[in-house]
């Protein structure tokens, strides 16, 4: 596994690969690496002849300083992980090698910077699109990889490709869950033991929802999830929302294309996770 911390040089041997034929697929991520991460890696290493792995804790996509203080960063375990997991090329970059200059660019989101999110977390997106940008342009990869447990986020990456006319795909793969179901996520580890236990219900109160969705309206099951999940002393919600799986708006009638989508605060720790109604 080769370890690169300088855009140039990760790109040039990109190129190098490319000239003789390869694919190269791209799993960007923030270290702190789960099997969510591994997941992505798994996938992409099927589909590819190059497997690139950025970890870059990114500063423009944090609204909250604290958030980014407190984020995990445990390098020396990521990069044992990649390397027992098969990945080719790890990019390492420091922020001058992101940002050389401050990036102000600023994304046309649309009615995507209009919900959940996007309204909670404000210019987090934005941050999102600079930095997936910046590393496409880097790494230059023929597939990327995303979860869809930030499933805004990948609406977002979505538009943006295609916006900006990256000839890239974007392959989307599944939430990979504790045993108990919650959502495997790097800020799982600053969750006390009591909240790390009360938050598996927030998976539990969706699944919840799913088996309701033929018997109740979207306002009924919104009140039963948000009550469900707060009958833990632990958790609050700060929003969840039933969307339509493609404009992300809110539906009011729950057809297969519905997506239940919540966030949670506990304590300190902000934890997202989704459900479709439709699998
Ligand atoms: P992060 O390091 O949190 O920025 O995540 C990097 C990538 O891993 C993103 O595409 C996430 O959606 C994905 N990811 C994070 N957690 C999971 C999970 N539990 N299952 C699948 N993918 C995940």
């Amino acid at each position: 596994m080769e370890i690169y911390t300088s855009a140039d040089l990760l790109e040039r041997k990109v190129g190098l690969h490319k000239k003789e034929g390869n694919t190269i697929g791209f799993v960007p991520t923030m270290g702190a690496l789960h099997s969510g991460h591994l997941s992505l890696l798994e996938c992409c290493r099927a589909d590819n002849d190059v497997s690139v792995v950025s970890i870059f804790v990114n500063p423009t996509q944090f609204n909250d300083p604290e958030d980014l203080r407190r984020y995990p960063r445990t390098i020396e375990k990521d990069l044992e992980l990649l390397k027992e997991n098969g990945c080719d090329m790890v990019f390492c970059p420091g922020e001058k090698e992101i940002y050389p200059a401050p990036d102000t660019r600023v994304f046309e989101l649309g009615a995507l910077e209009t919900v959940m999110e996007a309204v909670h977390r404000p210019g987090h997106f934005n941050g999102v699109a600079q930095v997936v940008t910046r590393l496409f342009d880097i790494v230059k990869p023929h597939r990327a990889y995303f979860g869809i447990k930030d499933f805004q986020q990948v609406a977002v990456i979505k538009k943006v490709t295609r916006d900006l006319n990256y000839n890239i795909d974007i392959v989307v793969c599944p939430i990979i869950r504790e045993h108990d179901g919650l959502a495997m996520s790097s800020r799982n580890v600053l969750l006390s033991a009591e909240q790390r236990k009360a938050a598996a219900g927030i998976s539990a109160a969706l699944f919840e929802a799913k088996t309701l969705a033929g018997r109740m309206t979207a306002e009924r099951i919104k009140k039963f999830v948000t009550q469900k999940v707060e009958s833990h002393d632990e958790l609050e919600v700060e929003y969840f929302e039933i969307v339509d799986e493609e404009s992300l708006q809110p539906v009011t009638e729950l057809k297969s294309s519905a997506v239940g989508c919540i966030a949670v605060r506990a304590g300190k720790v902000r934890l997202i996770d989704n459900v479709y109604f439709s699998l």
